[in-house]
């Protein structure tokens, strides 16, 4: 038996409780649900991979317990006996039995990386061909709550000098009432830091086509995913409208996703987020895609712990094309913290740990805290 086979394959339910309540359009979260899934092979070594959706399936359609069910049942049996550096021939032979379900097949995937590269002694990122930077911006995602509630939070960021961009999320009222607050918050920070704003798909064509603008008034400097993920060409139609950039979320998922958009030009700046995507190959993909359309990534987050975090963060460094930041704080609307060195944000950026594979280590006292009992 060879060192590199997998002997092994886990998984591991937790809640990891939030610093504070995180707003979207439809939903709230006090507690992230994380999947965990370790792989471990002949030779004892074992790579970790986070399957996780934003707080809930409302965003794709999967959940931690239905990614749960997919690897036991579906992956596990393919996974079993296989060499960890065999991860082309893996994705085909899970293609096979399993369609979509990209959250599921990022945990697995990411798994595998980290487990392969743990073997040869190296980072993730040289399994995708080596560096472009070493740390990347992080901007702030403020929710949906009244504009004096963003507004002391966001004051309280910039005063710490943690974060110089933020992110609203839209969507949780009527459009006329959120421009309006969106608007307040924005004429206040106005000069002292960049605004974006994520509508999270809940605008139709004609809504967005009359509230966008006003939001571009306001001095917003992008807007998000206002239209439902399927409407490309709706997409497309406020991308060329409108005086500011559009970035594409919810409408792009695959490989394939990217080159639509990039052939209808629907979109400014791509969104990535390992987690969406099937994992840290089909990211770097996408990122060559919009690299060679000429259009700028921006690393997306699921809000991931440490491990799912660091995964997107390697392939964020790993990708030229990423050059409009992040949003890679998961860790910092977290309570509790994961890891035993947890990642380092500084001046605005998140730093890219050393170390062989994610270069971070699972604290296990933290994990058993929170597995779901
Ligand atoms: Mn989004």
């Amino acid at each position: 038996m060879s060192d590199l086979q997998i002997d092994r394959v886990e998984t591991v339910l937790l809640d990891v409780p939030l610093r504070r309540a995180h707003r979207f359009a439809r939903v709230g979260m006090d507690a992230q649900p994380v999947l965990l899934v370790f792989l471990r092979t002949a030779g004892g070594i074992t790579g970790v991979g986070e399957g996780v959706v934003p707080g809930g399936p409302w965003w794709g359609g999967e959940s931690v317990e239905t990614m749960q069910v997919m690897i036991e049942r579906y992956m596990a049996p393919i996974l079993l006996g296989r060499e960890v550096d065999d991860i082309a021939g893996i994705g085909v032979d899970i293609a096979d039995v399993l369609a979509n379900n990209l959250y599921a097949k990022t945990a697995v995937e990411v798994a595998l990386h980290d487990a392969w590269a743990r073997c040869l002694g190296v980072p993730v990122h040289t399994l995708l061909g080596g560096l472009a930077r070493r740390s990347i911006p992080v901007t702030w995602a403020l929710g949906t709550e009244s504009a004096p509630v963003v507004i002391e939070e966001a004051l309280g960021k910039l005063d710490a000098g943690s974060h110089h961009t933020f992110k609203l999320k839209m969507g949780a009222q009527s459009p006329e009432a959120d421009v309006e607050r969106v608007t307040t918050i924005a004429e206040k920070l106005a000069g002292t830091a960049g605004v974006r704003v994520d509508i999270n798909a809940r605008w139709d064509r004609l809504t967005a086509l009359a509230q966008l603008p006003k939001l571009a008034d306001a001095g917003i400097e992008l807007v998000e995913q206002p239209v439902p993920g399927s409407e490309i060409e709706a997409l497309a139609e406020l991308t060329r409208t409108l005086r500011i950039p559009v970035m594409a979320d919810e409408s792009l998922r695959t490989p394939t996703d990217a080159l639509r958009l990039a052939r209808l030009r629907a979109a400014d700046v791509y969104s990535l987020k390992t987690t969406k995507s099937g994992g840290l190959r089909n990211t770097k993909a996408i990122s060559e895609i919009a690299g060679a359309a000429g259009i700028p990534c921006h690393a997306g987050t699921s809000i991931e712990t440490g491990i799912g975090t660091a995964a997107s963060l390697h392939v964020a460094c790993a990708a030229p094309a990423v050059t409009w930041g992040s949003e890679l704080f998961g860790p910092l609307l977290l309570r509790e913290e994961l890891l035993t060195t947890p990642l380092r944000y500084a001046d605005g950026e998140l730093h890219l740990p050393d170390g062989p594979g994610l270069g971070v280590e699972l604290d296990p006292d933290a994990v058993r805290a929170f597995t779901r009992s």
